[in-house]
């Protein structure tokens, strides 16, 4: 099972979407349990991926070596803003499987939501794990809104040469913020005429790419997708599995589904010291409508917290939805011609199938 790690829940950033505003009295900012604790936990399960979250995590490296040192895990992972990459020691970069750094596309894009100057820092850091030994699957993480044009923004990191994203994922930044619609002038025009459209372009590029280069270039929302429509990936779930194969060890000890929510009684599954990771997975699931939604075999109801929470109302969830929707449909056109290229040795399913593991990339944005 995949189990994210919060660090620590400062952040040494600001970003637009997300405020930093972590509040003590709903959980402490710093772990209070004691590593042995931790490994005690984990080390039970005999297939765990320990994934590093925050805050931002690089904010206690020396936590995260002994945690390295003293447990063990099939897979790490780090999810980072990327400010403090260049602190990892070559012997840590090298145990990591996956490193998924924030970036939100082009500079302007960027530094707009993440912060000025943002952008240079965080790419002259990624070029620095590569140089000192990072091996592993090195992933671009955006956050998408108003100001993201899809199609460029992504077709940016895509095609950074030096250092190069073997992955670009996104989440938008939608549902997480109330009043709803907080960061939005206007959410109903930006999804019909830039992010929908930007999506048909991308889907355009992709299979072209596939069909002139042979190449299957690594945008992960599509991945995902086209995985779960070849049936390269039989679940039906929840991609991100939060509650189903991926939990959140919070600074407290607690145990949580989702690992944004430490607030909400339904995202609390236990605790490291009195709950077995046996007991875990399905204590909370998406309910209505994802459960008689038609597209629930591939969306999997996209996101636990947004299903629980409903911030902008029922109304507003199925905005996403719709976009959901058009997403998987767009993807399901080119299906035929993927698995003619498939069919005729051009590309190989190896390819497509993407996550091979859950690697905290949620795949339905
Ligand atoms: S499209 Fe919407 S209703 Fe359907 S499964 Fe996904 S999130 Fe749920
Ligand atoms: S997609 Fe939603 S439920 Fe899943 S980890 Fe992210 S916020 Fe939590």
């Amino acid at each position: 099972m995949l189990y994210f790690i919060v660090l620590t829940r400062l952040c040494n950033l600001n970003c637009i979407y997300c405020g930093n505003n972590p509040e003590p009295e709903i959980e402490p900012l710093e772990i209070q349990y004691k590593i042995d604790d931790l490994k005690k936990f984990i080390e039970a399960d005999p297939d765990p991926t320990i994934a590093f979250y925050g805050g931002e995590p690089l904010l206690r490296i020396p936590i995260m070596e002994q945690i390295m040192d003293n447990i063990k895990a099939k897979r790490w992972i780090l999810q980072t803003n990327g400010y403090f990459l260049h602190l990892i020691k070559p012997k840590y970069l090298r145990k990591f499987d996956a490193i998924l750094v924030s970036i939100d596309g082009r500079k302007e894009v960027n530094d707009f939501y993440r912060g000025k100057g943002n952008y240079d820092v965080v790419l002259r850091n990624v070029k620095i794990i590569k140089e000192n030994g990072f091996n592993g699957d090195l992933i671009a993480r955006m956050a998408v809104s108003e100001k993201t044009d899809i199609y460029l923004d992504v077709r940016h990191l895509l095609n950074l040469d030096d250092p190069k994203f073997d992955h670009v994922h996104w989440q938008l930044d939608v549902m997480w913020d109330s009043p709803p619609y907080s960061r939005y002038n206007n959410f109903d025009k930006w999804a019909r005429d830039s992010y929908m459209p930007g999506i048909r372009k991308l889907i355009d590029y992709w299979l072209e790419t596939m069909e002139k280069r042979y190449e299957v270039l690594g945008i992960v929302p599509f991945l995902g997708i086209m995985s779960r429509l070849l049936g390269l990936n039989k679940q039906k779930h929840l991609p991100c599995g939060a509650g189903i194969n991926a939990f959140t060890i919070s600074t407290s000890g607690k145990i949580l589904a989702c690992p944004i929510a430490p607030e909400f009684d339904w995202n609390i599954l236990g605790d490291i010291w009195s709950t077995s990771f046996q007991g875990l997975p399905f204590k909370v699931m998406v309910g209505e409508p994802c459960l008689s939604c038609r597209y629930y075999n591939i969306c999997g109801g996209r996101c636990l917290f947004a299903n629980k929470t409903m911030l902008w109302g029922l109304d507003g969830f199925r905005k996403v939805c719709n976009i959901t929707k058009y997403l998987i449909d767009e993807l399901k056109k080119i299906e035929p011609n993927i698995r003619e290229l498939i069919q005729g040795e051009k590309i190989s399913l190896r390819d497509l199938n993407y996550p091979i593991y859950n690697n905290t990339t949620e795949i339905i944005p």
